[in-house]
């Protein structure tokens, strides 16, 4: 996979290339992927994820799976291990430098110890609501707590048995001693450690008192050796704080650097939102294929190489933005351009009775399955009297450029023969078309001499007889604002008609046995995938990953021209 292998040209590279010239961390570099365990990972992730690891693959240096396990109430295990079969799936291998931040609770206790002694951190007993006014705003300085000048000794017992669970959730925290007066509100004496009474995913009941993210994060990289720690832009403001805990106890000190988060057009980011999803039932799952979780996307049927490659020509920067998802759907027409069979699903049949063809017949057509890429082989296709076609491919009375059948047109059937429609035959109720009658030139089979009469379109079909019926299911858009989250609850951007499923499809006998996971093209109709749940032997059901129609390529061109 040479794509992992090297990454473009970015800010943060160029920053590494210059420690590699002053031997800044003895030319090591050594990287980390920190999720909180508190939902699954997203296409924003993914970026985190190919920047740190595909960093690291580049200076033949190390990147840490770690996760921030801090905060008991959010967390589960069920998160850890989607993230971390996530992960492996995208292509990344930590190899055995999987960590936890809840491994490191006695050192960072003890560091919090020792801050305590140097005087840089206390106790305090304001409550939240004190803690907020005191803390001050932007315009105005912070006051110092009234519990500031605790004593060491008193502060050390305190904190030893607020450890002990003496106190209840609140009603003390360890914070900070830097400065209230600071323009960064992140400097104005941090909480350090909150008391929490709840069961941890992996220490259980050990602990009532949790580390904060600001602090246990730097601690974490310290003690891990991590050289350059990268995070997105909103901590940017943090990193003060980051450097103060590191130098305040010494610590060996890895450099943050923060870049720009993904935002993707038509979709939400962010965990918490994307629950909300979940758990309003809007989406079956975190899984669900319109949703931008890696687990969505994987049974949407992007491959892990369509998100690496997404990821390289989203590039780093400093600056947000938002990037359109037509490049990610471009990315996977790329990729399965080549790579996928070529075959035939009628979504929406119409019935054909092929009048001339005799009805006792059954034709075996040799069919490639990519023109374009002749290692894929062919397959042999059944025709017979009666085969069905795309109910769009139809129309009565067509306008100048419909190019497909009508009454007295004649197309050609992929892979077989040229038809001629002679009759339509309605619902005497309803006055819908439900067959057509038609003829078929004996001389125009495909790859035969008569192939070279030519018409102005090619339809797919399957054969009555042989097909096999399959669910199929066409995505649109989860949000139908490109930036849902522009209105203050972006569930009312939702769109209605994101899913339709579609029951009766027929496709070519050869898809019967589908395997979960397997993509295809289906001519004319886009890329799909044997959904990995629902789709069964003999039963097959099909998730669209994108239609044919490259918007993002076109854009490119478009502007290209101008
Ligand atoms: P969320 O709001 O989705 O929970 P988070 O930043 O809280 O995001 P973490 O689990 O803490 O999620 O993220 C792990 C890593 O992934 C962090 O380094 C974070 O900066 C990075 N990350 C998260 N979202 C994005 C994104 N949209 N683009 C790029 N990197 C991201
Ligand atoms: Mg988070």
């Amino acid at each position: 996979m040479t794509d992992i292998k090297t990454t473009p040209t970015n800010f943060i590279k160029n920053i590494v290339n210059e420690h590699m010239q002053t031997n800044e961390f003895g030319g090591r570099v050594h990287t980390r992927f920190p999720p909180e365990p508190n939902g699954y990972l997203h296409i924003g992730h993914a970026k985190s994820i190919c920047l740190n690891f595909g960093i690291a693959a580049d200076y033949a240096g190390l990147c840490n799976m770690r996760f921030d396990d801090t905060n008991p109430s959010k967390e589960d295990v069920e998160y850890v291990e989607s993230i971390l079969s996530d992960v492996r799936w995208l292509g990344f291998d930590w190899e055995d430098r999987l960590f936890y931040a809840s491994d490191y609770f006695e050192e960072l206790y003890q560091y919090a110890v020792g801050l305590i002694k140097v005087g840089k951190a206390y106790v305090c007993d304001l409550d939240a609501e004190e803690m907020k006014e005191y803390r001050g705003t932007l315009t105005r300085p912070g006051i110092d707590s009234p519990y500031r000048r605790r004593s060491v000794e008193e502060n050390l017992d305190l904190f030893r048995r607020m450890r002990e669970g003496e106190f209840k959730d609140g009603e003390r925290v360890l914070r900070a001693k830097i400065d209230m007066a600071s323009p960064n509100l992140n400097m104005r004496d941090p909480v350090l450690y909150r008391i929490q009474h709840s069961t941890h995913h992996r220490t259980g009941d050990a602990w009532c008192i949790y580390p904060m993210y600001d602090y246990a994060h730097p601690l974490s990289d310290s003690l891990e050796k991590v050289t350059h720690s990268i995070c997105t832009l909103e901590f940017e403001d943090h990193r003060p704080l980051y450097d103060w805990v590191l130098d305040a106890l010494d610590a060996y000190h890895p450099l943050q650097i923060e870049f720009a988060r993904l935002n993707l057009s038509h979709t939400v980011m962010s965990k918490r939102k994307l629950r909300q999803l979940v758990e309003g039932k809007y989406v079956s799952g975190w899984d669900d294929p319109r949703m931008p979780t890696i687990s969505g996307l994987r049974r949407r049927g992007y491959t892990p190489g369509s998100i690496r490659d997404f990821c390289h020509r989203i590039g780093v920067a400093k600056a947000n933005s938002f990037v359109d998802i037509a490049l990610l759907e471009h990315c996977i027409r790329e990729d399965l351009h080549i790579k996928a069979r070529r075959v035939m699903a009628v979504l929406k049949p119409l019935r054909v009775v092929i009048e001339n063809y005799p009805s006792d017949s059954v034709e075996m057509l040799e069919a490639e399955y990519n023109a374009e890429n002749p290692e894929l082989g062919s397959r042999q296709l059944p025709f017979s009297r009666v085969v069905y076609i795309e109910r769009d491919d139809f129309m009565e009375e067509p306008p100048k450029k419909f190019f497909r059948l009508a009454p007295g047109r004649e197309v050609r059937l992929k892979h077989a023969y040229i038809i001629k429609c002679q009759r339509v035959v309605k619902d005497e109720a309803t006055g819908e078309v439900v067959e057509l009658r038609c003829t078929y030139d004996p001389d125009t089979r495909s790859g035969m001499s008569g192939d070279a009469r030519k018409v102005k379109g090619t339809l797919h079909w399957v054969s009555a007889n042989h097909a096999v019926r399959a669910e199929v299911r066409l995505y649109e858009h989860l949000f139908l604002k490109e930036d849902p989250e522009a209105d203050e609850d972006f569930k009312i951007n939702v769109n209605p008609n994101s899913q339709e499923i579609l029951s009766d499809c027929l496709l070519e006998p050869g898809m019967a046995g589908a395997a979960g996971g397997s993509r295809y093209q289906f001519l004319r109709q886009g890329y799909f995938v044997a959904d990995p749940i629902d789709s069964q032997d003999g039963a097959p059901v099909f998730n669209r990953i994108v239609s044919l129609k490259d918007t993002w390529a076109k854009m490119q061109k478009g502007a290209g021209n101008k």
